[in-house]
């Protein structure tokens, strides 16, 4: 068995659906098991609409779903048979009147909780998996859909639920092989529910996680990641276009590059896929013949210093300055203690004798964070940085290379640095302005020569 997961883009319309039903045909001997992400910006679209409801924009709300339905119900209906458009009909109508109730109720409640937009959300999933099964049937592919609510287990953190492994595991293995034995299994990514059956999701982008999850509690052979670009490139292709396929890379490096913004993989998608030692492959769905990137748990030798260059944007700087003596301990456990009470992860961090700098990516608890701090120390908040990574087993290893990054960046100001912590990455902060300019400047460092193994 293999896990093949589609993300938004490729499931974005007809001929995506058409293009993903060819390339499960040619790996159906391999027992397909697929995920899919919701069709395109589906899950913004739900999104913008609670936002429209909990604001009492009734008309919009109401504009917004019709739209929705006539996407779905457009594309759907060009690759469902014509014996089974009744049921596409019938289902689109239960699902959307579903929703539109929900979103009433919320109009009128006048409050949107995590659970209720978990609720919301998890109509994009529900939906694209439901068309895509019926795809396939249509080109003559057999297939079964499974609600991954039924299989998924969740803990209650709802729109960033974490799945019970032990649970999810059994599920899938109850389930999952018997079914992928005579027929390709689709299934949504993304969503679950929690023990008492209460639709939960894991987080933006969780899809990806899901195929790992799914891949881990079948015992799949390979995990396969596709989406809209070749592989993992050596840099975001929306901050510097013209990036080099890496061919392959280690679970622990392509951790490190999601977790610093490398959007094409979802930082928590490798945890399933270490623990049972699964390849992960990331695949273009538009150029399926391009052979990927392949994560493995051993990197092969690189004579590169650096494998990847991973970059946040919209990153907020706080800077915390200790009002009390110089040198007084439990400073820092107080500052954090600060962050873990109010559920923000902190990304980059750079201490002094009096001060500490730190990045984190999610303001919503900004204004309670500077009060509780402001207890203790001076503190001063900076929006508007990004923060910059480069990711290579080698960087450890490598003598000069923070030479060569600062060498490349002298033009550029530099807010924090930080290296060392896991290791494999050398990260820094710098102003949003200044980030497409140091990230051209890094690749031209360090990717002009290429080694033929590792990139394209
Ligand atoms: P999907 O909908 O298939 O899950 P995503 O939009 O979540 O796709 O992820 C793919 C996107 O990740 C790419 O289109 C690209 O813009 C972005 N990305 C960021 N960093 C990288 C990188 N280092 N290599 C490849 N893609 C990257
Ligand atoms: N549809 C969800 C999102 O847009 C999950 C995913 O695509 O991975 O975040
Ligand atoms: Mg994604």
């Amino acid at each position: 068995m293999i896990v093949m997961k589609f993300g938004g883009t490729s499931v974005e319309s007809a001929q995506a659906i058409e293009r993903v039903a060819a390339i499960v045909k040619a790996n159906a001997a391999r027992h397909p098991v697929v995920v899919v992400s919701a069709m395109g910006k589906t899950t913004n679209k739900l999104l913008a609409i609670a936002q429209s409801a909990i604001e009492g924009r009734r008309e919009e709300f109401i504009r917004q779903l019709h739209d929705l339905r006539d996407f779905h119900s457009r594309e759907a209906r060009q690759v469902v048979p014509l014996e089974r458009r009744a049921e596409l009909d019938r289902v689109l109508d239960d699902h959307f009147q579903e929703l539109t109730e929900l979103v009433k109720g919320i109009a009128v409640l006048g409050e949107l909780t995590p659970r209720s937009i978990d609720a919301i959300s998890s109509y994009g999933e529900r939906l694209s998996s439901y068309v895509v099964s019926l795809a396939f049937n249509h080109f003559g592919l057999p297939a079964v859909h499974v609600d991954s609510r039924k299989v998924i287990v969740t803990d209650r953190r709802h729109t960033q639920a974490a799945p019970i492994f032990t649970e999810t595991y059994k599920r899938l293995a109850d389930t999952i092989p018997a079914l992928a034995a005579r027929q390709v299994v689709v299934m949504g990514g993304f969503i679950g529910s929690t023990e008492d059956g209460v639709t939960s999701t894991l987080g933006r982008g969780g899809s990806d996680f899901t195929a790992s999850i799914v891949g881990a509690g079948i015992g799949a052979e390979e995990i396969q990641i596709w989406t809209d670009v070749d592989g993992m490139l050596t840099a975001d292709p929306t901050v510097l276009p013209g990036g080099h396929r890496v061919k392959t890379i280690s679970f622990a490096e392509a951790a490190e590059l999601a977790y610093f913004g490398a959007k094409v993989l979802h930082p928590a998608t490798v945890i399933p896929a270490v623990e049972h030692n699964i390849p992960v492959l990331i695949l273009n769905s538009r150029r399926p013949d391009v052979p990927g990137t392949r994560i493995v748990s051993q990197a092969v030798a690189c004579r590169n210093a650096v494998k990847s260059i991973a970059c946040k944007k919209k990153v907020t700087l706080v800077y915390v300055y200790s009002t009390r003596m110089l040198m007084a301990h439990g400073f820092l456990r107080r500052i954090f203690e600060v962050f873990d009470r109010h559920e923000t992860a902190v990304d980059m961090v750079a201490t002094s004798e009096v001060s500490v700098s730190l990045t984190i990516d999610n303001t919503s608890r900004i204004a309670q964070i500077r009060e509780d701090l402001t207890e203790f120390s001076e503190v001063v908040v900076e929006e508007g940085h990004a923060t910059v990574c480069l990711v290579g087993d080698n960087i450890r290893y490598t003598p000069g290379v923070a030479a060569r990054v600062f060498g490349a960046l002298r033009n550029v100001n530099v807010a924090l640095i930080s290296q060392g912590a896991s290791l494999l990455n050398l990260g820094f902060v710098v102003a949003e302005k200044d980030l497409r300019a140091a990230v051209e400047a890094l690749h031209s460092e360090f990717f002009t020569e290429l080694d033929p193994e590792v990139f394209d």
